[in-house]
């Protein structure tokens, strides 16, 4: 704790993120209220605009061009980038020595019914806001804006130097809104992306692969299904194997996901197939999310699932004439890690200590995010911090405000200390 260059009055910082923190959680409810799944991801976008512009950053609306697909570290494009872009607030005419990054988007929530509140509808209970996109992660939106908010009047200096807020498009399927924005040049020395990480230090994810699996059946009349080939059976014999592929990656967890028992899921997370039930699917449709070893890139993992289909074909004659197709799908992401020691994580976990009296921990999740196109695609290191979230992806998703306030005080350390005059 020995960064002490920094002319910051913490005291009057601090007071500053409580006094201002009501108005960047009404700025969350505008935002969580606009449901920024994919391909509608404009309203949200236009919101985060409008707050970066308030806190006096010069504000560009970056289109995504289809040809970003053929780029070897995209994702499949899920619909057409017309009319769908990235929001760029930058300050200061430099170089962006420090870039903030967040992702609009959101998953979708498909059974309203078993939320406690609408899902885009956000509620406070207890402390948190409930919300689709509360937690992951326009939470972190907020505590970002605090962040700078709190900063313009006890570190005026901040509000001059080149530091640039990004708010990226479908990081939750291809990774394309930061690939897009960054292959145009929305760089940083460093990179923060505030992502839920409950205020620790997340510096490393695994391999992530979607897939469409289509396999096809003997549509036809239920009174003739023992001599017909429902599909769904096929399916259920898919992802039995594809279990296997996970016990044997699962086997051997490499050093970067020391601690995590199990790094490597396969999720079946969409079944399609037919439309009565006294009718013989014609197919069945399985959307499939493949978390995998770094060692291994989205060649190999394709491969792997391929191979699984083929054994599935091998034991179920009525498939051998015409196998199940596979399509990759989204996320055809590599695995990342940044070195515990880089002065990234180093200086983060100094800012948090400085704000909260003890060091955040160093971990890694069986998951991916768009730091992983700094690290691996720029060189650029990129490290995620940000709020304490629960049931992300799940029902009644929450932020706790509480930790916004928390990551906005960390943050704001953070930015000081690497904007300050005389720094670097
Ligand atoms: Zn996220």
């Amino acid at each position: 704790l020995t960064r002490t260059s920094t002319p910051l009055d913490a005291d009057a910082l601090d007071r500053r993120v409580d006094d201002l923190s009501e108005s960047a959680f009404a700025f969350l409810e505008r935002l969580v209220a606009a449901p920024s799944v994919v391909g509608r991801e404009a309203a949200a976008q236009d919101i985060v605009a409008d707050e970066l512009a308030r806190l006096g950053f010069a504000v560009e609306r970056l289109p995504i061009d289809e040809t970003i697909a053929d780029d070897p570290a995209a994702g499949v494009p899920q619909i057409a980038y017309d009319g769908r872009f990235d929001v760029i607030g930058r300050r200061g005419i430099g170089h962006t020595r420090l870039l903030i990054n967040g992702h609009v988007d959101v998953v979708p929530a498909s059974e309203p019914d078993l939320w406690s509140t609408a899902p885009f509808e956000p509620a406070r209970r207890d402390g948190w806001l409930i919300g689709r996109g509360a937690g992951d992660m326009k939470g972190g939106f907020a505590m970002a804006t605090l962040a700078f908010e709190a900063l313009a009047d006890v570190a005026p200096w901040t509000q001059t130097t080149d530091v640039s807020f990004v708010s990226v498009i479908e990081e939750e399927c291809t990774g394309n809104g930061t690939l897009s924005a960054a292959l145009a040049g929305v760089l940083g020395d460093e990179v923060v992306l505030t992502e839920p990480t409950g205020l620790d230090l997340l510096i490393a994810g695994v391999g992530i692969a979607w897939f469409d699996v289509t396999i096809p059946g003997t549509a036809g009349h239920a009174e003739s299904a023992d001599r017909s080939f429902n599909p769904v059976d096929g399916a259920i014999e898919l992802v039995a194997e594809l279990r296997e592929l996970e016990r044997e990656m699962n086997a051997h967890v490499e050093p970067a996901m020391d601690g995590i028992a199990h790094p490597y899921n396969v999720n079946v997370g969409t079944v399609e197939a037919g439309d009565w039930p006294s009718s013989v699917p014609a197919l069945a449709r399985l959307g499939i999310r493949v978390g995998h070893p770094t060692s291994w890139n989205a060649s190999e993992i394709e491969r792997r699932v391929r191979g699984a289909v083929n054994d599935v074909v091998r034991r179920v004659p009525a498939l051998r004439d015409r196998p199940p197709e596979v399509r990759p799908s989204g996320f055809r992401a590599e695995g990342y890690a940044i070195d515990p020691a880089h002065p990234l994580v180093r200086d983060l976990s100094i800012s948090h200590a400085h704000a909260h009296g003890s060091h955040p921990v160093a971990i890694a999740m069986g998951s991916t995010t768009d730091a992983r196109i700094y690290v691996n695609r720029f060189g650029i290191p990129a490290i995620c911090y940000g709020p304490r979230s629960r049931n992300i992806h799940g029902v009644d998703e929450a932020v706790e405000l509480a930790s916004i306030q928390a990551g906005a005080k960390t943050l704001a350390r953070f930015i000081a200390s690497r904007l300050a005059p005389g720094e670097r």
